[in-house]
C-alpha cells in the first residue's frame, strides 16, 4: 500500500474517492500534482511523510447557517463557510467570496491554491478561503449590512489576528469588509487587524485595493522581460471589471500598454485604439461606486458592446484573465493564438482550464499562473497585518515598492524551479514546486500533525 513512488493517476483516483462531486477541487489539485509528483519522487522524505495527501486535506471545514431579514421583512437563510486549509507557515489567510453559486467545492479549490500562493509571497501566511451563497448584487446597503453582521456573528468564533485573517474576494469589497469588521469589533470589544482590505480610516493599507491587479502586471512585465519583450505598446485585453481587472487595466495603461477590451458577466466592450486613463477612472467610479454595468461604459464612450461575449475574441498581444474560474477554455486559447496573442497572465484564480493551459504551453504562449501572478493581493494584505501590528502606516510609494520586490521574487522562484535543461521556463511547474517546498518542509518539521 505504501509505495516508495507516487503515481499521478493513483493519487488522483484516491482524491476523487475522498472528495466526490468536487470538479474544481479535482482540477486545482491535478494541476499541482502533475508538477510536484515528479519532484516528490526525487525527494523520498515527502513520500514517507505522505505530505501531498496531507496537503490536499483541509485542516478543517466550517459551515454554518446565516439568517437575516430583507427590506420587506422576509427571513432569508444562507450558508456560510470557512475552509481553513493549511496553517503550517503562518495564520490562515484568504478571501471571503459572496456569490449565489458558491459551493464547498469552489472554496476547497481556492483554499488549496491559496496554500501555494501564500507560500510564494515569502511572507508567513497560511491559507484559507470562505464566503457564502449570498449574492450582494441587487441588495440594498441595509440588506448587505444585516447579512454581513449575521455572517460575522458566527464567523468571529473561528477567526482572530493570530488565527485566521480573512479578506475580500468576488462580491466582497470595501463595503462588505467594513460591515464585517464593525460587527467583529463590537462582539470582541477589541480593535484588532482581523480582516484585511479595511478602509484607510480604520487600519486599512494603501495599495491593498490595487495590489492584485498591479502585482499581476508586474509579474507579466517580468515574464516578458525574461523573454526579451516589453509591455509598453502592447495591445491587451482584460476580462472582468471588478477589483482585480480595474487595477490591472490601470497599471497596463501606466506602463504604456493599450487596454482594448474589458467585460463583466453581461458582455464586453471593444475599443480598438485603447481606453484612456480618464475613461478608466470613469469606469472605476461606475463599478465601485455606482455599481453599474459595462454596457454603460460602452454607451458613454461610443465603443462597441458585445452582449454575452468574452474578451478573448478580440485581437490582442497580451491577455489578462481577471474575472473568474474557468473563463478561458481551449476554444478561447485557440482564438487568442490565432489572433497573435503572445502571453496570458492569470489575475483571477484558475481562470484557465487545464486543456487551455496545456495548449498554450505547447504553442509557446507565455503563461503566468494565478498562484504566482495574482499573489500581490495577499502580499499587501500581509503588509496590512504588519502595519496593524506596528500601529503605523506605510506610504503608497513604500508599499508599491515592496509589492514590486515581492512580485520579482516570485518570478525568480518560478525561474529557479521551472527552468528545464534546454532553458525553457514552465511557470506552472516553477510556481507549484516553489510553493510546495516551503509548506512541505514546515510540515515535515512538525512531525505527524
Ligand atoms: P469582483 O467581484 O470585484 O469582480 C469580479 C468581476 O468578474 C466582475 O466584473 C464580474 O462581473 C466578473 N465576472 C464574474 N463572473 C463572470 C463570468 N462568469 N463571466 C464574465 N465575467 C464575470 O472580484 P475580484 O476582482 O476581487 O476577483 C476576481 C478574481 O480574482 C477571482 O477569481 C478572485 O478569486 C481572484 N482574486 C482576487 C483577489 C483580490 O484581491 N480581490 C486576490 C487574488 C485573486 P459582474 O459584476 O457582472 O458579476
Amino acid at each position: 500500500m505504501f509505495s516508495n513512488q507516487l503515481n499521478l493517476d493513483e493519487f488522483m483516483l484516491g482524491l476523487h474517492k475522498r472528495n466526490p462531486y468536487e470538479p474544481e477541487f479535482h482540477q486545482a489539485v491535478q494541476e499541482v500534482a502533475q508538477s510536484v509528483i515528479p519532484y516528490i519522487n526525487r525527494h523520498p522524505q515527502y513520500i514517507k511523510a505522505r505530505i501531498l495527501e496531507r496537503m490536499t486535506e483541509p485542516d478543517r471545514v466550517i459551515s454554518f447557517r446565516v439568517c437575516w431579514e430583507d427590506d420587506e421583512g422576509h427571513i432569508r437563510v444562507n450558508r456560510g463557510y470557512r475552509v481553513q486549509f493549511n496553517n503550517s507557515i503562518g495564520p490562515y489567510k484568504g478571501g471571503l467570496r459572496f456569490a449565489s453559486n458558491l459551493t464547498l467545492d469552489t472554496l476547497k479549490f481556492l483554499g488549496f491554491e491559496q496554500t501555494f500562493k501564500n507560500s510564494l509571497t515569502t511572507l508567513p501566511l497560511g491559507a484559507a478561503k470562505g464566503g457564502s451563497d449570498f449574492n450582494p448584487k441587487g441588495k440594498s446597503d441595509r440588506e448587505v449590512m444585516r447579512f454581513c453582521q449575521s455572517f460575522m456573528t458566527e464567523l468571529h468564533k473561528h477567526i482572530g489576528a493570530h488565527t485566521d485573517i480573512p479578506a475580500g474576494d468576488i462580491g466582497v469589497g470595501a463595503r462588505e469588509i467594513s460591515y464585517m469588521f464593525g460587527q467583529y469589533k463590537r462582539m470582541e470589544n477589541e480593535f484588532r487587524g482581523v480582516l484585511t482590505g479595511k478602509g484607510l480610516e480604520y487600519g486599512g493599507s494603501l495599495v491593498r485595493k490595487e495590489a492584485t491587479g498591479f502585482g499581476t502586471v508586474f509579474f507579466a512585465e517580468e515574464m516578458l522581460k525574461e523573454h526579451g519583450h516589453r509591455l509598453e505598446g502592447k495591445t491587451c485585453v482584460v476580462s472582468g471589471s471588478g477589483n482585480v481587472a480595474l487595477y490591472t487595466a490601470e497599471k497596463i495603461i501606466e506602463l504604456g500598454g493599450k487596454v482594448v477590451a474589458m467585460s463583466d458577466s453581461s458582455g464586453s466592450f471593444h475599443a480598438p485604439d485603447g481606453i484612456t486613463k480618464d475613461q478608466l477612472i470613469w469606469l472605476i467610479d461606475l463599478k465601485e461606486v455606482r455599481r453599474g454595468r459595462i454596457s454603460e461604459f460602452a454607451e458613454q464612450f461610443g465603443c462597441e458592446f458585445h452582449k454575452d461575449t468574452k474578451v478573448w475574441q478580440f485581437p490582442c498581444q497580451l491577455a489578462f484573465a481577471c474575472a473568474t474560474q474557468n473563463e478561458l477554455d481551449l476554444h478561447d486559447a485557440k482564438t487568442l493564438l490565432a489572433n497573435g496573442c503572445m502571453a496570458v497572465a492569470e489575475g483571477a484564480n484558475m481562470p484557465t482550464t487545464l486543456e487551455a493551459v496545456h495548449f498554450m504551453q505547447e504553442k509557446n504562449v507565455l503563461f503566468a499562473p494565478a498562484k504566482a501572478a495574482n499573489a500581490g493581493g495577499v502580499a499587501v494584505s500581509g503588509m496590512e497585518m504588519s502595519q496593524n501590528s506596528m500601529r503605523l502606516s506605510w506610504s503608497t510609494e513604500e508599499l508599491e515598492r515592496r509589492l514590486h520586490v515581492i512580485m520579482r521574487k516570485i518570478h525568480q522562484q518560478c525561474l529557479t524551479y521551472g527552468r528545464d535543461d534546454n532553458g525553457q521556463i514552465d511557470y506552472v511547474q516553477g510556481a507549484n514546486i516553489a510553493g510546495f517546498k516551503k509548506v512541505a518542509d514546515a510540515m515535515l518539521s512538525y512531525g505527524v500533525v
